[in-house]
């Protein structure tokens, strides 16, 4: 069946859903129409912040970013900063709240709540929804001809809002690059981002299962390529938690994670610290040396990472170049990077439509006239905290205000 819209959106989750209610809000005669491959619209939404959605946070900057669109970001972010998003949320009907760590959350702290405003405010302007149909292709003559297995759409003026490749479960295939490259975009490869990174050490099999609150930092022939603190996850074969899914965003093969076990704890304050435990548990076999500063597993770990060697001898024979070398270990268990966990189990994606080819300002494309791009399928991924909803929300909003 053929239908005509003046616009279609393609994907129907955070951006997608405020460009149609952006849309409609600015001119209620325009016909929008969103295409979903799911069965419903926003199901990632669900998912986001624990089923809590984390939707932006009180220190947006373009900083936060990666990508070719991180210095054209500041537009979108000036146009529409955390203030704005909020005040565009309460208009819609949504009470937010912050956290303690400026994050916002919606005030009921349920993701369900943000998913439903938007559908209501959607369904009360009169924009249609398709769901369960996967847009295959999409060409230009005059008008945009938009396929799904089902239909045939017509349209003035199309929206791609497909998002990237990252949680491929809830609806990311990562098809907006495809689509995009056949209107004329170049396209900066997706690949897995805030997400768990894969290392590779002896270390990892003892420290399996636990978790320390750490400082990492991302090493790169030795120099600092980014730092982050909070909780650290130790896996089978990767580290996680917040922290490291930010370090995800730039770190590769080769780089190095480095976890700093004692953050608030210089490293010769540690040894003067370990010195003293030395007399306290001279007796005491050298592997409870670390006792009442790390759990037990950690301590083993960072004993190992030391080199100490016969862990019998008693803690008053260690010699002061071992608690040295402790002290060092503790300060910085080192972890050889082998890249980044798949896209199941990745947050957001890098790459996407190339930033050069979008104006910041309207979201239009600067290559194929009519077109306009948003949220993830364009090559920007921000950091842990709301940075990616803020971006596919503001961007959603920006794109629907100039169709
Ligand atoms: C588990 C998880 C937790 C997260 N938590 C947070 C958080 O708390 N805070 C935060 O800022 N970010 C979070 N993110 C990231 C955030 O969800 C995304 O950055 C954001 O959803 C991107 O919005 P989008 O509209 O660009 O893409 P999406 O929300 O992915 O929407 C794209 C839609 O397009 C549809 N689609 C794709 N291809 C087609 C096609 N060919 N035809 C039809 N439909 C198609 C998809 O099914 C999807 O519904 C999280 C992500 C995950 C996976």
């Amino acid at each position: 069946m053929k239908h005509f819209y003046h616009v279609i959106i393609l994907g129907g989750g955070a951006s997608g859903m405020l460009c149609a209610i952006a849309a409609k809000k600015k001119n209620p005669a325009l016909t929008v129409a969103v295409i979903e491959k799911n069965d419903r619209v926003g199901k990632k939404l669900l998912a986001t912040g624990s089923g809590r959605c984390n939707l932006t946070h009180d220190r947006i900057t373009a900083d936060h970013y990666v990508g070719s669109f991180r210095d054209r970001s500041a537009a979108v972010l000036s146009q529409i900063d955390t203030t704005a998003l909020l005040g565009y949320f309460r208009s819609l009907g949504l009470l937010c709240a912050p956290d303690g760590e400026g994050r916002y959350y919606p005030l009921s702290r349920q993701a369900s709540s943000v998913l439903d405003v938007l559908r209501f405010n959607c369904e009360a302007a009169g924009v249609s929804f398709f769901c369960g149909e996967t847009v295959g292709s999409v060409r230009r003559q005059g008008r945009f001809i938009v396929q799904t297995a089902q239909n045939t759409f017509e349209a003035e003026k199309l929206v791609i809002a497909a998002g990237s490749k990252a949680a491929p479960k809830l609806g990311s295939s990562g098809s907006a690059a495809d689509l995009l490259r056949s209107l004329g975009h170049r396209v900066v490869p997706f690949a897995p981002a805030l997400c768990p990174v894969r290392v590779q050490s002896p270390l990892l099999k003892p420290l399996k299962g636990l978790r320390a609150a750490a400082a990492v930092t991302l090493l790169r022939g030795g120099r600092t390529v980014a730092a982050a603190r909070g909780e650290v996850q130790f896996n089978d074969d990767s580290l996680s938690g917040i922290c490291v899914f930010d370090l995800s965003l730039y770190s590769r093969e080769k780089d190095e994670i480095a976890v700093d076990l004692l953050p608030d704890i210089s490293e010769n304050e540690l040894f003067n610290i370990l010195k003293k435990n030395q007399k306290r548990f001279a007796a005491q076999p050298a592997d409870c040396l670390m006792t009442g500063i790390l759990l037990k597993r950690v301590a083993l770990a960072v004993l190992k990472a030391a080199q100490l060697s016969d862990l019998t001898r008693p803690c008053g024979a260690l010699s002061a170049k071992e608690l040295r070398a402790v002290s060092a270990a503790a300060k910085a268990l080192r972890f050889p990077v082998l890249g980044n966990a798949g896209f199941d189990r990745a947050q957001a994606c890098t790459g996407g439509v190339h930033g050069s080819e979008i104006d910041p300002h309207t979201m239009r494309s600067k290559r194929c006239e009519n077109l306009f791009v948003c949220g993830e399928a364009i090559d920007l991924c921000g950091a842990c905290g709301g940075y990616n909803l803020h971006f596919a929300f503001a961007s959603g909003i920006i794109a629907g205000e100039h169709l």
